[in-house]
């Protein structure tokens, strides 16, 4: 490649899209387009696939057509690529005839750099025609594994692809995909007859997504914790069926958190209109089957909940995917719980076909060694997809960053093993726990259990080590289940080796983490209260302009506004993501906000130009310095509002800092945050409702006191207790 191309390339990365690097594939991808080869490149979602494509059709002359499959998705594809400047349009089904015929003229005068269509429309004869007779660039087909039938997603409608090199003859074809197996690959290189494409393989590894995984014990609590870890921040939390989708929703929203769910059950209407709501930033959670998928280009999405165990790893890594595409820090965590396996296993039961029953069960066992093995979580995703991870540690998962710690077991492991033979092999895991607790249930008094000498001779661990050892030893093969709704417990052969003395057993676990250090991988940026504004200013902008917040602006720019605190053109355009179009519609905006706020908060130090930015990774700390402001405010003796309107934040923000800093043992002066009378009034409530959930709390003093401030309350209680 001559340099004077290559400059040309560096320099639309820079002005178009505002980013001054390449990632992984992208340049030689471009310069294949660039070269009219024809090209095939497999990459992770939020590689970059569409910049592979957007940025050589600046470069050509004529159209680049780009086969998108979902109408939905192509008007905020076009939205996006219109906001930075590019010049183009979709033909689909909802458009009017006279829509349709402005944007083929458009076409036919060559004023089009992209224009978005679905493969079907190739199928129309008149059409296809009207495409011969324009001046196409190349055509770029997104979602290229919907033409293959071992996909995950097969169209038929893709088929019609396949004539694409008949059709336009001198017109190179390029095709992107984020699915991984080389089956797949192979079939879509065939069925499109890409001639000698050059092909890309990234690497699958999103380094800014952080995995862990926690035995499910509690799933609301669960879910709040991390929730409550991400304050204002997208995320979704996926379960296995509809009923609890909309269970968790119901428990998101009698907390005060804003969610959505979405599941098949629900018609398309308000499927597409709950999508859209978290699309925009309106709620902050969405609760979803895995019918949410294909169609999220949102890139703001910080966390990924999966509540239940995933069928496979395939899809366990698809839909934490969906997080931090942005390449922000975002995190995936799995609740696992055995007995899911069981639950899937048993759908599995009925097929009837063996194969498929076997395949399903291979995948699904090496979905729950995902969650059970002392094994870095980012080595085992990658080996699934035959990719090797460099290196031992990888610093962005439970394992790796907490480490494992053996325990010799043997005596435990033999006081489960006396209490399974003790009663008959007759019981599952929960029932055999409580007597190695000696829990008093009703059903254990029923069976005498009580009586049994191991009864109560595990009080020295916690009810989760015993559930963490039931799972090795199931996992080891010292016990075994035989499947069904409710498992019961067996002794293996290698099981009575230990329970007489034979054989030892050490237990693998994962290192315990301090409670309030969960989530490391949270993005905490400087100056959370400007993040806020800013936040604003591009919500209220989308709003008027009818597009998602981040196509305005990714959260990746925003943080980068806060470190670097541009108050000028040229600074801005420093920042990651902001280019000339995008500077020449917003920049003033979000410049006035921060020279708002630098005047409000004289004693802010800035950046020097041109030095190294601090990454978010290291400017983590336990507590943000928003939170720690509204905390030193409030053991000032400040009220909820005064902090409020002294620091010119919603108090519902105010409120979250407080329970964070309530949360971390901070002191603060609660009578005067809150009316003392108001606090016991509270207080009184949450002692009848005793579930913790806000809603009934607030509802039973009508009116009288707001979800922020039976927030601080619930958080000082629980602070206490
Ligand atoms: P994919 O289609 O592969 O999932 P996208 O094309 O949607 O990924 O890109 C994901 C995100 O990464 C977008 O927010 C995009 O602006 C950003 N991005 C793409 N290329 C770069 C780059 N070279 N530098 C920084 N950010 C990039
Ligand atoms: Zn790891």
């Amino acid at each position: 490649m001559i340099n004077a191309d290559k400059e040309k390339i560096f320099s639309t990365l820079q002005e178009t899209f505002g980013f001054s690097t390449f990632r992984e594939n992208q340049l030689e991808i471009i310069q294949a387009i660039l070269q009219k080869n024809d090209a095939f490149a497999v990459m992770p979602t939020g590689g970059g696939k569409s910049l592979c494509y957007q940025l050589p059709a600046l470069l050509l002359d004529g159209t680049c057509i780009v086969i998108s499959p979902l109408i939905s998705l192509m008007k905020d594809q076009v939205d996006n690529a219109q906001a930075l400047g590019i010049r183009a349009a979709f033909i689909n089904s909802s458009q009017t005839p006279e829509q349709q015929a402005g944007i083929l003229t458009a076409f036919d005068e060559n004023a089009l750099d992209l224009l978005y269509l679905a493969p079907e429309r190739l199928s129309l004869n008149h059409f296809s025609r009207k495409l011969q007779q324009g001046k196409i660039a190349f055509v770029a087909i997104d979602e290229a594994h919907c033409i293959s039938e071992w996909g995950h997603d097969f169209r038929p409608d893709y088929l019609e692809l396949a004539q694409l090199h008949t059709l336009l003859p001198d017109v190179a074809i390029t095709a992107f995909t984020a699915t991984a197996t080389e089956q797949v690959a192979t079939d879509i290189v065939s069925r499109l007859h890409l001639y000698n494409p050059f092909t890309v393989r990234a690497s699958f590894n999103r380094p800014n997504l952080s995995y862990r995984v926690a035995l499910r014990n509690n799933t609301s609590r669960q879910i709040l914790q991390e929730i409550n870890t991400h304050t204002n921040q997208s995320g979704i939390v996926y379960r296995l069926s509809r009923k609890d989708v909309e269970k968790t929703t119901a428990m998101l929203v009698n907390n005060g958190i804003s969610s959505l769910p979405y599941h098949a059950g629900l018609d398309s209407i308000q499927r597409a209109e709950n999508q859209e709501a978290f699309n925009r930033d309106e709620v902050q959670v969405i609760v979803a089957t895995v019918a949410f998928g294909m169609g999220i280009d949102k890139s703001n999405v910080r966390f990924v909940i999966h509540a239940d165990l995933p069928k496979n790893i395939e899809g366990y890594y698809q839909e934490t995917g969906r997080a931090g595409r942005d390449g922000e820090p975002a995190s995936c965590l799995l609740l696992y719980n055995r007995g899911d396996m069981m639950r899937l296993g048993h759908f599995l039961d009925q097929l009837p076909d063996t194969t498929e029953r076997e395949i399903g069960w291979q995948k699904l066992k090496q979905m729950a060694d995902y969650a059970e093995l002392p094994v870095c979580r980012r080595k085992q995703l990658l080996s699934y997809f035959d990719e090797q991870l460099p290196g031992e540690n990888c610093g962005g998962c439970d394992i790796c960053l907490q480490g494992v710690e053996e325990l010799e077991a043997t005596t435990q492991a033999q006081m489960i093993m006396s209490a399974i033979h003790r009663t008959g092999q007759r019981f599952g895991a929960g029932h055999i726990i409580d007597i190695v607790l000696g829990a008093k249930t009703q059903r254990l008094l029923r069976f005498g259990h009580d009586k049994l000498p191991t009864h109560g001779v595990g009080k020295g661990h916690k009810k989760i080590f015993w559930r963490r050892l039931v799972d090795a030893m199931l996992h080891k093969g010292l016990l075994t289940t035989d499947g069904g709704k409710f498992p019961v417990l067996h002794l293996t052969p290698d099981g009575e080796d230990v329970l007489f003395g034979r054989q030892t057993f050490t237990l693998q676990m994962v290192k315990e983490l301090a409670a309030d250090t969960s989530s490391k991988d949270t993005p905490i940026h400087l100056h959370n209260d400007l993040f806020e504004l800013l936040r604003e200013q591009r919500r209220t902008l989308a709003k008027q302009q009818n597009i998602p917040p981040y196509v305005i602006f990714s959260d990746k720019s925003l943080h980068e506004m806060c470190r670097l605190l541009p108050t000028t053109p040229e600074t801005l355009l420093a920042v990651n993501g902001v280019g000339k179009a995008k500077l020449e519609s917003y920049g003033n905006d979000f410049i006035k906000i921060i020279t708002a706020w630098l005047n409000d908060n004289p004693d802010v130090e800035r950046p020097e130009p041109g030095t190294a930015l601090p990454s978010s990774r290291t400017t983590e700390k336990m507590l943000s310095e928003t939170v720690c402001n509204s905390g030193a405010l409030a053991e000032k003796g400040f009220s909820l509002e005064q902090i409020a309107s002294q620091r010119k934040l919603k108090p519902s923000t105010v409120a979250t800092h407080l329970v964070e800093w309530i949360d971390a043992g901070k002191p603060l002066d609660i009578g005067k945050v809150i009316h003392p009378e108001k606090y016991e009034l509270i207080k009184e409530q949450f002692a009848i409702h005793s579930n913790g959930f806000l809603k009934p709390v607030v509802e039973a003093l009508d009116g009288q006191v707001s979800y922020d401030e039976a927030k601080i309350v619930r958080a000082v209680i629980q602070s206490c207790s």
